[in-house]
């Protein structure tokens, strides 16, 4: 009796630690998670740097207090703190949805042998990227790379591309996703540098026909709304193997995820693409809408949605704060313990 008590005391410990330090989503306590986000949420919540971005219109005028945080686990728990009830335009975030999206239709090669996989150390709008390699080398994180790969879903009509494209984001959100049509026109009024960029691939022919709808459905897929929740589970299904947790759908075939969460901890926050993955390890993506997600496989996704940006483009607030609570879950992939 005496030694089955200490052995259950012993697993409660066990159990304990591994919440506060890792390992999977399984181990990771309830309570753990919530004091994670709740200190990440305080701790940035009066944070005044960055800026909303502007060159779009419409993404100037949303609330630049808005701040929400959602954590998906693998086993389908789902932890929120803040405004996650408003949404936000994905915006880049997109790009990685698209690719997947590209890879599912005709596997990894088709993304590696037409626009590249590797950071074309440029903005990511750079003409100048395209002109250096005649349009390879541009992955698909960057607006020349992801309007090609949005130009690669098969579709016999402009209707029947974009339909299937905004299923399949949903489906990685567990919910029916709508865009915001005010976003959605502002960006098509001033999006002549990605019309200019879209063209360019074509000349290249990395673009096979089309390159003005290819431009178009793109900015259609960065004005799909969600909010912090829906990115977090999108996030979730990737750790998860391609398999929404919480829906328990098959999205994407896990033999693909490697290849995209690859590309995302390549070329995920723009020019600070290397310096986020130092700090933290994760798989990330972020848009010029305030969101950013981050894959910690095998055990959670998470989102912060917080509009103001910094230098590099990306949400102040939510690196912060995906930091720390990854740090906190012990999320890092690459944060191994030593083999005793
Ligand atoms: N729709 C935006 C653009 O193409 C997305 C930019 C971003 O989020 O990085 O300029």
């Amino acid at each position: 009796m005496k030694a089955r008590f200490s052995v259950t005391i012993i697993a409660a410990v066990a159990a304990f630690v591994l919440g506060v330090t890792g390992a999977s989503a399984a181990e990771l306590s309830p309570k753990a998670i919530n004091a994670a986000l709740d200190a990440a949420y305080e701790k940035y919540r009066g944070l005044q740097e960055g800026k909303n971005a502007d060159y779009i219109p419409a993404l100037a005028k949303v609330d630049p207090e808005l701040y929400g945080i959602a954590l998906v686990t693998t086993d389908g728990k789902v932890f929120t703190k803040g405004d996650v009830g408003s949404e936000v335009s994905i915006q880049s975030i997109s790009k990685v949805f698209t690719m997947a999206k590209v890879i599912e239709e005709r596997g990894p090669d088709a993304i590696s042998g037409n626009m590249g996989v590797d950071a074309t150390g440029q903005v990511f709008n750079s003409i100048v990227a395209i002109e250096q390699h005649k349009g390879a080398e541009m992955n698909a994180m960057v607006n020349p790379g992801a309007i090609a790969a949005t130009s690669m879903v098969a579709g016999a009509s402009r209707e029947e591309i974009w339909n299937k494209i905004l299923a399949y984001y949903s489906d990685f959100a567990g919910r029916k996703l709508t865009v915001n049509q005010e976003v959605f026109a502002s960006e098509a009024a001033t999006n002549q540098r990605n019309q200019a960029i879209g063209r360019l691939m074509y000349a290249y022919g990395h673009i096979k026909d089309n390159p003005d709808q290819a431009t178009d459905i793109y900015t259609e897929q960065c004005s799909v709304n969600v909010n912090a929740k829906d990115l977090a589970t999108m996030a979730a299904t990737l750790a998860n193997g391609g398999r929404n947790p919480v829906t328990g759908k098959q999205v994407l075939n896990s033999a693909y995820v490697p290849n995209v969460l690859a590309v995302m901890a390549t070329a995920g926050l723009y020019d600070d693409s290397g310096q986020w993955l130092y700090q933290t390890g994760l798989p990330a993506k972020s848009g010029v809408g305030g969101g950013i997600i981050a894959v910690s496989p095998g055990r959670f996704g998470i989102a912060v949605i917080s509009p103001p940006l910094d230098a590099a483009g990306n949400s102040v607030r939510a690196q912060k704060a995906i930091a720390d609570i990854s740090k906190a879950l012990g999320g890092n992939p690459y944060a191994v313990t030593v083999r005793k």
